[in-house]
This record gives structure tokens, sequence and C-alpha cells, in this order.
């Protein structure tokens, strides 16, 4: 996620010890919530603004929808935009999206950086705090966008992002709009979209047989803007819709589907379906193309 580099060739997992002291020192920043003089109204809508910017426009939206599976088209500076907001996430694109890939490719299986033995604890957070062997494979898997100087740019400056969005929330509110907008807000968006690869793994219900253990779990889907519906994602990867009945709650899809009117080629439900006959072996193809 925020590691440095990862240009050493492991045989198995290791402790990313620069990952862990960063995602130790936002935790416990979050805590300071708790703390009389932290609490304000404003600070709270902030972090709930920021949390639908950066892990819905930004991750759900960005780094998934559009970026890793290339759902929807749209302008290249509008992909730059969701990009930053990705960035203000505080999640490296590239890795993001490789693993993403990588997942899509081998679900649940030998090979999916986000399953080891299936445990909850690796598949929410394990895979985030080692340097895994895969992560060789992160260009090969981002072949179509490794070499684009603004997607290395900000692959290498996100902490720079976060500090003078801090710096820029202190002058507008002090103390509680960073410790708000910044650590709980980040840890909330960090837990947010692990659960997809850990809850939507193994609870709820499953709408479709698909060769992994993806399941729909609904309130993962409120937390994460539509992303809980994961079962549907497995099955049609290609598709930027997720809820695929009126009543499955996705609001990503609600953003993608708003524009239609200003050119956006979007797919409505008829040919979102019809778009989801590619399966995850395409997502892996947008990699090594
Ligand atoms: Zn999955
Ligand atoms: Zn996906």
């Amino acid at each position: 996620m925020m590691a440095a580099d990862k240009t050493v060739a492991l045989d198995s997992p290791v402790l990313d010890w620069p990952v862990i002291s960063i995602l130790a020192i936002i935790h416990a920043g979050a805590l300071a919530a708790l703390l009389p003089g932290a609490f304000s109204w404003p600070a709270i809508g902030v972090a709930i603004f920021l949390h639908w910017l950066t892990g819905g426009v930004g991750i759900t939206l960005g780094y998934h929808r559009l970026i890793t599976h290339r759902s929807f088209e749209i302008p290249k500076w509008v992909e730059y935009a969701l990009l930053f907001c990705g960035v203000l996430a505080c999640q490296k694109p590239l890795e993001w999206v490789a693993k993403h890939r990588m997942h899509h490719e081998h679900a649940d299986a030998a090979g999916d950086p986000y399953d080891r033995h299936g445990s909850f604890w690796w598949t929410h957070l394990g895979w985030v705090l080692h340097r895994l062997p895969c992560d060789r494979d992160i260009p090969r898997y981002t072949k179509d966008i490794t070499r684009d100087p603004v997607y290395q740019f900000f692959n290498r400056s996100i902490l720079l992002w976060q500090v003078a969005l801090a710096g820029l929330l202190f002058a507008l509110g002090g103390w509680p709009f960073v410790v708000w907008g910044i650590f709980v807000r980040l840890v909330a968006v960090y837990h947010c979209t692990w659960f997809v690869n850990s809850a939507a793994h193994r609870w709820c219900y499953r709408s479709h047989e698909t060769v992994d253990r993806s399941t729909n779990c609904w309130w993962v889907a409120l937390l994460t803007y539509g992303e809980g519906l994961h079962n549907n994602h497995h099955a049609f990867p290609s598709s930027a819709r997720q809820g695929l009945r009126r009543w499955k709650v996705d609001m990503t899809w609600w953003l993608v589907a708003g524009p239609r009117s200003h050119g956006s080629r979007m797919e409505d439900q008829a040919s979102a379906l019809q778009a989801c006959s590619r399966r995850a072996e395409d997502v892996s193809a947008l990699g090594h193309a």
C-alpha cells in the first residue's frame, strides 16, 4: 500500500515495517478523536465528505472500476482527477491496481495476494502489512499505466499529498479537522476497503456460482459505495454496475450513470450485463497488454 518501491524478489511474505509504522501512527492518531476538544460537528462533516471523496470517488470509482477494470470510458483529465482522489486515500495506485488484477486472475487460490490459507486476518489486513513475492510482478500487471508519468508521480508522492491535505485542514478548522479529516477518515477508508476482501469473501450470500468465495454483503456495500456487492462483481468484473437489481444500492454506479448525457459511454443495465460476458481473464489482459 504505502511501502517504498519493492524491487527485491521474495520467496515468502516478510513484514513491511515502513507500512506497519505508518498504519500504526494513523490508527494512534485516530484515537485522538477521543480527547476533549477534538469533537466538532463540522469536523465530522469533513471526515464524512472526505471518506466519500477519497474512498468512494477515488478508490471505488477511480482505482477500481475505471483504472483496474476499464469498465467505462472517460476523458483522460477526469481519469487523472479520479486518480488524485484515490491518492488522497493514501494508497499507491500502481500497487493497488496490480494486486487487484492478480486477485481477479487467481481469486481465493494460489497467486491471489489477498488470500493466504483463507484466514480472515490475512484477507483483511495481513496482505497489507507484508512484502509479497508477487510484488515483483506489479509492473507486469500495470503495463497500461506504469509508464504514465502522472501515475509515476502520484505513486511516489502519496504521503506528500496527505501532509498537504492535513495542512489545508488545519488552516480551515484547526486540530479537530486534522484528527477527523485525516486520521479517523483514513482508518475508516482503509478498513471499509479491506472488508471487501475479507467480509465479502466470507459472509452474507451468493447470487452467482463463481469459482471463488465472493459474496454480496449489504453492509459492506453501504460502507464502500457499492463494492460489497462483490459476488456480482466477480461474476461480471467488467461491468461498471455492481448493483444489478434496482434495490441493490450501488452509489458508485449512480455517479457513472449520471454524466451519461455529457457524452461519456456508460452502459445501461442491459448493455452492462452484455459487457459482463468478459470474464476475469480480461482483467489481467489489461495489465499484460
Ligand atoms: Zn474479490
Ligand atoms: Zn475488481
